[in-house]
This record gives C-alpha cells, structure tokens and sequence, in this order.
C-alpha cells in the first residue's frame, strides 16, 4: 500500500493517493481493516500538518466509506469555516457535504450543498450527476430520467423510466405508462427491467401470445448474461400472483385477468427452445416445467442444463428432488437429506459479478457497490 504517500508534498503521487482515497468512499475497493488503518495513518498527518486541506478531504472521505457520517460532516464543516480557504476547496468541501449528507438521508440539506458549491465553481457536471440521485432517491423518476439522459447515462436513465411506468401503472394511468416503457427500451435496448415490465403486463392482462412476443424480442436485445432475470422475474410473478389470490382479503383484483399458467409455459417453452442452447434458459425451462406439473419434461430440460454445466448445483438439487420419489430411504436417511434439501433451497442464488454481494432477490443497481446490472447466477458453489 503507498499510504505513505501522503507524507511527502509531491504534487503526482498525492493526486494518484487522493483519488484511490476518493474511491474507496464511493465503492468497496478497501478491505475494512485497511481502511482503517488509511484512516490512523491520515489522521496523524493531519495533527503534523493542518494546512493540508486534500487530506482533510480524502480522510472525510474515509469517514464516509466507513459510515461513520457525523465525523466526515464535522470535517467538511470545519474547512468550509475556514478563513481564506480557496474557493476551489471551499467548492470541493461543500461537494463531499452534499455527498455525506446524501449518504446520512437529509436529501434537503445535500441539495443545499450542491447548489453552494455549483455557486463556488465545483465541476457542473458531477453536481448534476449527483442531482440526479437526489431525483431517484426522492422517488421524482421523471427528474432523475430525465437527467440521466442528460448526463448521456442511458441505462440508469432507461431504469428510471420504469420506475415512473410502475408508478402510473399503479395509479391506473396504463398509457403513460406504456409510454415510459417504450421509451425506456429506445433509450437503451438492454433494459431487462424494462422488458420484464412489459412482460409481466401482459400476463395480467391475459395475453400468453404477447407475453412470448415480448420474450423473444428482449432475449434478442439483453446482455446474454442477463437474460435469466426476464424468466426469474416472470416466474416471481407468477408465484406473487398466486398468493394474492389465496388471500382471503388479498389485492386479487389485479390478478382477475392473468394468463393460466399452462398457458404461460406453453407459449414460453418454444420461444426458450428456440434460443442457442444456454444453461440458465435450460433450467427455466425445466422451472416452467415443474410449476405446470410436467415433470416428465422438466427432466429432460434439466439433463440438458447438466450436459452444458455439470456443475450447476441447483439444477442437479431439482433432479435429485425429481427422482427422490423412486428410492427407499430408511427414516434416519430421509431427515439427514431433508437437513441438506432445505439448506440448499435457502443459498442466495444471485450474485453481483462486481462485488461479489450475495443475494435472493434480483436487482438491478446493486445495494453495495451501486453497479449497474451487475447481477448474475450462482451456478457455481465458488461463485
Ligand atoms: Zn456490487
């Protein structure tokens, strides 16, 4: 580590040091403990030297990055008191306090700093970056679309787009709300959120035959990678939908008009049969299979995952639970495989292929390192 950097005054290598710093506020590049000790390590520079403004900044930086808010705040605010501080600092600190009060949720307070520091010269651009998370944070989808198709973004821009469609949809105004989603895949045809919305809109409203038209035009427009979470969010739906309507005072209004689910999975399979073989499409396949009570099938489909991928253990976990029907099992040997059954179901299939976080639920702009569609299949164990 080049920590030691920050002692010397040398121009180059502080503004090489300062960035890594400035990074590792805004992601997960620094492991804790060497966080840690950058913050030790800065802080005793700072008692030696308290002209030395940059590392005032980057240690707030680090303060933030370990959530410790308050005191990331209070440096900001003592170097924005500072008499005859340069203006370009006195920008920049009040950029960082936009930021930390972003970080701590006073969604009011960060904009006021934004605003300040624009008005002291701070780079444009990156304020009307983070103006634009401001936008999405207040829920404002339209502002924060909108400005990301400013900032030339257009993948967030497009994400966005959905969420103002999703809150028409709710509101009962379906056109604009289709509006959006349109726009939203003009903007940037990868946009498997904005796929998956049109898809699930039209299971609701009856029409298998739409639901497959969709599906083949977003398999042929989404990243390879990505392709899966156009049938896991379908398949979420699918199981959201039956629980509402078992509910004795559940929202099945919304459900009255959904495709069977036969239906659903005669018009998908050819649609997914149709595409190169691919190991993730196979097991959804296999999953549409099981769902419709086709196990037979469902089988089959999953074979073939494990022709591509011997590896993939969930596909393997769903034959094993297929064929467990056939076999005798003395009492002692069914409770030990149920204890391993259950725990299996329960791993986080999803990862986020930037930072590794581990999760259940699909997302979209990963919760811990804000990377955009980073998600992927565990189909490994080591993954
Ligand atoms: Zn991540």
């Amino acid at each position: 580590m080049a920590w030691n950097l920050f002692g010397r005054k040398k121009a180059n290598g502080f503004e090489r040091s300062r960035k890594a710093v400035r990074e590792a506020g805004g992601g997960e590049t620094l492991p804790v403990q060497d966080t840690r000790a950058a913050i030790e390590e800065l802080s005793q520079v700072v008692k030696n030297d308290p002209e030395a403004v940059e590392i005032y900044l980057a240690l707030g930086s680090l303060y933030r990055s370990q959530g410790e808010i308050e005191r990331a705040i209070q440096i900001r605010n003592s170097l924005i008191l500072r008499p005859g501080l340069d203006r370009e600092f006195k920008a920049r600190a009040l950029f960082e306090l936009g930021r930390d009060f972003r970080r701590a949720g006073f969604l009011d307070r960060a904009e006021k700093a934004f605003l300040e520091s624009r008005s002291h010269g701070h780079d444009v651009t990156a304020i009307h970056y983070e103006m634009a998370r401001l936008a999405a944070e207040r829920g404002n989808y339209e502002k924060a679309a909108e400005s990301y198709g400013q900032l030339g973004l257009p993948l967030p821009q497009a994400h966005y787009l959905v969420r103002l469609a999703m809150d028409y949809f709710e509101e009962g105004n379906d056109s604009q709300a289709h509006r959006a989603l349109r726009h939203a895949i003009r903007a940037y045809p990868g946009a498997v959120e904005a796929w998956l919305e049109q898809m699930i809109q039209a299971y609701k409203s009856g029409s298998e035959r739409k639901l497959a038209d969709i599906l083949r035009n977003a398999l042929d427009n989404v990243a390879p990678e990505l392709r899966f979470v156009l049938l896991e969010g379908l398949l979420q739906t699918l199981d959201r939908a039956e629980r509402e309507r078992a509910l004795p005072a559940g929202d099945e209004a919304a459900w009255t008009h959904a495709c069977a689910d036969e239906a659903v999975t005669k018009a998908l399979l050819p649609v997914i049969d149709s595409q190169e073989p691919d190991v993730l499409l196979l097991y959804y396949g296999a999953a549409f299979l099981l769902r419709v009570g086709d196990e037979e099938n469902a089988k089959m489909w999953l074979e073939k995952a494990l022709v591509m991928h011997p590896d993939f253990w969930l596909a393997r976990l769903e034959l094993f639970e297929l064929s467990r029907p056939d076999q005798t099992l003395t009492p002692f040997f069914k409770e030990q495989l149920s204890f391993f059954m259950d725990r299996a179901r329960k791993i986080n299939r999803f990862f986020c292929r930037r930072c590794g976080l581990k999760r259940d639920q699909l997302f979209f702009n990963c919760p811990r390192c804000r990377s955009w569609h980073s998600i992927a299949f565990r189909t490994d164990f080591t993954q």
